[in-house]
């Protein structure tokens, strides 16, 4: 059984099929790659993970419980943090003001829930906040505002965002996308560097393979709407049937 269990899932828009009985299995602290030429339905599988959609059909089990018609924040509360495709940070806000937004929605995430117990000092949040910089090799552009900061710094700075929510399931939608070579390459020792130190799930949709063969132990290509093939990496590199569904785009 894996932390997400995705089972029979179809989505339409209209006439159109965008996922087509998808089944995904995704195991505890993997890097699960999604893989698949454009329109394959991967962010339309993302968005059902996180309840901005609502599968036709299907299941989605996160650690054994049902995410379905769930509001977003629950299922962030369960524990899925997502990285969206373009980053999602406050450009007039400095680095540590962004940090400190997360923690202090999870505070008050925690304190609605349990409505007593001990309540994170300003204090606490930001030595949580200076402590997740530290991780995130940010330190030094704490004063920083984000608007000035190169893309693969703001990637940076979200995927901390992130995982100061201590998420066990972090999902990417396309990290690397428009980014320069460098910026890439620090992306991808950022997330090897997360996935040696943290007990964390990842799920990403990269369409730069060299991103995906970099990071992932396994990989799930969709083509259509419809998981072609799930192997680990050496197996899809030379398999016939994702070399023509790519070379079909
Ligand atoms: P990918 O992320 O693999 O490029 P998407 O999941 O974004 O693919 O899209 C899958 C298909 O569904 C595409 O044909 C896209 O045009 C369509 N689609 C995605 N979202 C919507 C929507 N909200 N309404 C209508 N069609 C959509
Ligand atoms: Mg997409």
């Amino acid at each position: 059984m894996g932390i997400l269990e995705v089972k029979g899932v179809n989505k339409r828009f209209g006439g159109l099929q965008a996922l087509g009985n998808v089944n995904l299995s995704v195991r505890e602290n993997t890097v699960h790659a999604i893989i698949g030429p454009n329109g394959a339905g991967k962010s339309t599988l993302l968005n059902c993970l996180v309840g901005k959609l609502i599968p036709d059909t299907g299941s989605v089990m996160f650690d054994g419980n049902s995410v379905l018609g769930r509001q977003p924040h629950e299922i962030n509360q369960m524990g899925i943090s997502r990285v969206f495709q373009t980053p999602e940070i406050f450009g007039d806000l400095t680095v540590m003001e962004n940090m400190m937004i997360p923690i202090f929605a999870k505070r008050d995430g925690a304190f609605r829930m349990h409505a007593v117990g001990n309540m994170m000092s300003e204090k606490d949040i930001v030595e949580a906040a200076e402590k997740m910089l530290v991780d995130m090799n940010m330190a030094d552009k704490r004063n920083m505002h984000t608007a000035s900061m190169s893309r693969g710094d703001k990637r940076r700075l979200e995927i901390g965002m992130c995982l100061a929510q201590e998420p066990r399931l972090l999902l990417l939608d396309e990290p690397t996308a428009g980014m320069a070579r460098a910026d890439t390459n620090n992306t991808i020792d950022l997330l090897k560097q997360i996935k040696a130190e943290r007990d964390i799930t990842i799920a990403i949709i990269e369409h730069d393979m060299h991103v995906v063969f970099s990071l992932a132990d396994r990989i799930t290509v969709l083509a259509q709407g419809t998981p072609l093939v799930e192997d680990d990496p050496q197996n899809i590199k030379g398999n016939p049937k994702v070399r023509e569904a790519y070379l079909g785009e």
